[in-house]
């Protein structure tokens, strides 16, 4: 049965289709990762067509047939373009790079309303915030990963469960977890967790606000959730569009 349905969406990618047509990848609200076709949507003079660009955020509607592979998109408006972001290199680096995950690790027709809403709330604070991208990116990516099952506990020592971790040198063994430096010794292949980085993952996770006074700090705790996020999903070889640009 061919469904009429409305939902918000934020378009992953676009490909032209045939002659005139355009099909492109949402991560919509309602219905999760589906593909879609805009008929006639390569016409310059399709609104449609034109709405539908990557990283926007859109209302449509579509004509929904569960049996089908691609839904057919019927009307569509624009909720925010983020013009912001597209004017600058380092944002777009950083909304592609959340373009990229959803692309890769989302299931297809998976409903989650709150990882949509943490990447429409991410977009907009792209768009819209003063603090750096590279601080936004790590806050979409560890809520992300937590999202996908794969939550990073920084609590306490995986092995003797000690709390308090402040102010020591840490490790991180992917398949043990987060080691205190007595623990640290008797696991050789684990990621070093300095203070810094420590007192950084735990700001990330608990959204409290970054004063950034070295941007390795964030460059390496991106570094440390791709290498985190490869060894529990091999398949995912890390973030393209990051490396892309550098
Ligand atoms: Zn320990």
């Amino acid at each position: 049965m061919n469904e009429i349905v409305k939902t918000e969406t934020v378009v992953l990618s676009k490909l032209n289709y045939g002659d005139t047509s355009k099909i492109v990848s949402l991560y919509t609200k309602d219905y999760g990762k589906l593909s879609a076709i805009i008929k006639g949507g390569r016409n310059s003079k399709s609104k449609i067509g034109l709405i539908l660009d990557v990283i926007n955020h859109i209302q449509i509607v579509m004509y929904k047939k569960d049996t089908r592979e691609i839904q057919i998109i019927s009307d569509a408006s624009l909720i925010s373009p983020f013009s912001n972001i597209k004017e600058d290199l380092e944002k777009i680096k950083y909304a592609q790079a959340i373009i990229e995950l959803l692309q890769k690790l989302t299931v297809e027709h998976e409903v989650n309303h709150r990882l949509f809403k943490g990447v429409t709330r991410i977009l907009y604070l792209l768009n819209t915030s003063n603090e750096l991208p590279i601080i936004l990116f790590g806050r979409f990516f560890i809520f992300f990963l937590a999202e996908l099952g794969y939550a990073i506990q920084l609590h306490k020592c995986s092995v003797c469960g000690r709390t308090n971790l402040e102010n020591i040198e840490l490790s991180y063994n992917l398949e043990l977890g987060i080691l205190c430096n007595d623990c640290k010794h008797n696991h050789l292949e684990s990621y070093v967790i300095s203070p810094e980085l420590f007192n950084y993952l735990n700001c990330l996770t608990s959204n409290k606000k970054i004063e950034l006074t070295n941007v390795a700090a964030a460059e390496k705790s991106i570094l440390f959730m791709e290498k985190y996020l490869m060894f529990h999903i091999p398949d995912f070889k890390g973030i393209q569009s990051l490396k892309m640009m550098k």
